[in-house]
């Protein structure tokens, strides 16, 4: 049970993810940002598109869906509590749920937050998980149907993952994560080296996408809330994790 990631820039900002299972052939696309980009992406290597995973109904996510439908006849799956909202969908899916691509599996995590219907799709067997616009490298997703506690408990089942786990987010939105970041977290050693690895990379036109959970949970000031050094820097010492988390994403979209 092994598969290969493509993953490829789309729209502005977004990256586009195809998700090809060896043994059988079957590939799946993470989200359709954009429906000619995924097109292309496919015929690139000879790839046929059998499935599309979706993360959330926003457009940039799911707004492709019949297009790539039309053409292809793939089957759509996303959360079945936001069926009406994700064109096309075929197969509602539920916290816990496993889903086929051939002979791989993916695992469903609820992630509500960003969305009330946000999902994540975990691969196990091959340390890779899909977080959509819930977690991103340095950053997570803006409350926009959620509340701080629910993004809070969807954020602790990712960090319930592997450290080594390969974390693919929907977003290059690092440089100014990172920029926030310093600004709540400016004593954190790891942060500030992996600020200027980011730099670089962004200066020189490559992404910082995807990244790992064992390094968010060392510089992502989201997952951080117990952090002494980020609680002095927000005066918050005797707050709980979920207030701090929520002040936090207070003051980003503020920043
Ligand atoms: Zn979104
Ligand atoms: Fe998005």
């Amino acid at each position: 049970m092994t598969i290969e990631v493509h993953q490829f820039p789309c729209l502005s900002d977004n990256y586009g993810f195809l998700v090809r299972d060896d043994a059988t052939g079957a590939v799946a696309t993470i989200d359709t940002p954009d429906a000619d980009a995924v097109n292309a992406a496919l015929e690139e290597r000879g790839w046929s598109l059998t499935h599309i995973f979706n993360t959330h109904h926003h457009f940039d996510h799911a707004g492709g869906n019949e297009a790539l439908k039309a053409r292809w006849g793939c089957q759509i799956v996303g959360a079945a509590n936001d069926a009406g909202r994700i064109p096309g969908i075929d197969k509602g899916v539920h916290d816990g749920d496993r889903v086929s691509l051939g002979d791989s599996e993916a695992v469903v995590f609820e992630v509500p937050g960003h969305t009330v219907g946000h999902i994540a799709f975990y691969f196990a067997s091959d340390g890779v998980a899909f977080v959509g616009d819930t977690l991103f490298a340095l950053g997570c997703g803006r409350l926009f149907e959620g509340t701080p506690e629910q993004m809070w408990s969807s954020l602790g089942k990712l960090l319930a993952l592997p450290d080594d786990t390969i974390v693919y987010c929907a977003h290059e939105y690092t440089q100014a994560n990172a920029n926030f970041a310093l600004s709540v977290d400016p004593d954190n050693e790891a942060l500030v080296a992996r600020a200027s690895d980011i730099a670089r990379l962004r200066a020189d036109g490559l992404p910082t996408v995807p990244t790992s959970m064992a390094l968010e949970k060392a510089t992502n000031p989201f997952l951080r809330p117990a952090s002494v050094t980020l609680r002095q820097s927000l005066n918050m010492s005797a707050a709980t994790d979920v207030e701090v988390f929520a002040e936090t994403r207070r003051r980003k979209d503020n920043f």
